[in-house]
């Protein structure tokens, strides 16, 4: 039985895209597997990076926010809807986020959520990236949807890369960085324009995508080995170990 953590942001619960997480988190729990499921939207998660959101302060004359998340984890006084993503992510095997794409990119929703709970101390630190991150042998997985059409990304297409470019930032950037093996991800194609039997065509390969998601292949990452520790920066001037 794996530990799956679900992390969806819409602002229509009868959206298409809040159907794929509502489709993902049956198919898992008919599997067998703990399914844990944030709608951000239905918990009204703040996603603002803010100084008022740390009851006590390491540093009350200058924020450094980074260190300011490691103060709150060691004193367990993490804001209550940080906390509870934090052990949900750190208790899970599998990180699934479902979302749809805003501008080349996540909905702010998500990126909130990412720049709030993405614990320094906890998912990364200083040289602990990529491989010795603090979520190396957990698995992540993205479901997106889209207005565009699938020949409109590609390396010679329009907007260039999806996956490898436009997304880097998260797959790479963000998913890999704290340690995740990325699962290559699954894209819901031009959405709102399509017929109603390719939508229901798409939600029958998401629900397959689901149900073998352990036989999804990787993303390749950096691998730490082949960077010279020279090249990873020095933070211990400013606390980070
Ligand atoms: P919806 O509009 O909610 O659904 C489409 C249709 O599916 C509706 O008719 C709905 O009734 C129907 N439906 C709902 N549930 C089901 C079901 N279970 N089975 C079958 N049908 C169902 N797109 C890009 O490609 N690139 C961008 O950069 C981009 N930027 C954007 C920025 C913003 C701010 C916004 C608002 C949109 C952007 N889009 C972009 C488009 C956006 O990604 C798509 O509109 C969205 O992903 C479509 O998914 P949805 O769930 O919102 O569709």
């Amino acid at each position: 039985m794996a530990k799956i953590h679900v992390v969806h942001a819409h602002p229509e619960p009868r959206s298409f895209c809040t159907a794929m997480a509502h489709e993902a988190r049956r198919v898992l729990e008919s599997r067998g597997d703990d399914v844990s499921f944030s709608d951000l939207y239905a918990l009204d998660f703040d996603p603002v990076v803010r100084a008022s959101e740390f009851a006590e302060r390491a540093n009350s004359d200058y924020l450094v926010y980074a260190l300011e998340q490691r103060h709150a984890l060691e004193r367990n006084t993490l804001a209550p809807e940080v906390r509870r993503e934090v052990d949900a992510l750190l208790a899970s095997d599998t990180l699934m986020l479902v979302f749809p794409l805003y501008w080349f990119s996540v909905p702010a929703l998500i990126k909130g959520w990412i720049d709030r709970c993405f614990l320094s101390g906890a998912l990364y630190g200083g040289k602990r990236i990529y491989g010795r991150g603090g979520m190396a042998g957990k698995r992540a997985v993205i479901g997106v949807t889209l207005g565009g059409r699938e020949h409109m990304f590609g390396p010679q297409a329009i907007h260039g890369e999806l996956a490898g470019g436009m997304l880097r930032h998260l797959l790479q950037g963000t998913l890999g960085y704290v340690g995740y093996q990325v699962v290559e991800p699954f894209f819901a194609w031009h959405i709102p324009y399509c017929s109603d039997t390719q939508r229901a065509d798409t939600l029958t390969r998401w629900r397959d995508f689901v149900d073998r998601l352990d036989e999804q292949p990787g993303m390749p990452m950096p691998r730490l080995e082949q960077y010279d520790d020279v090249f990873l920066p020095r933070r211990d001037h400013i606390g980070f170990k």
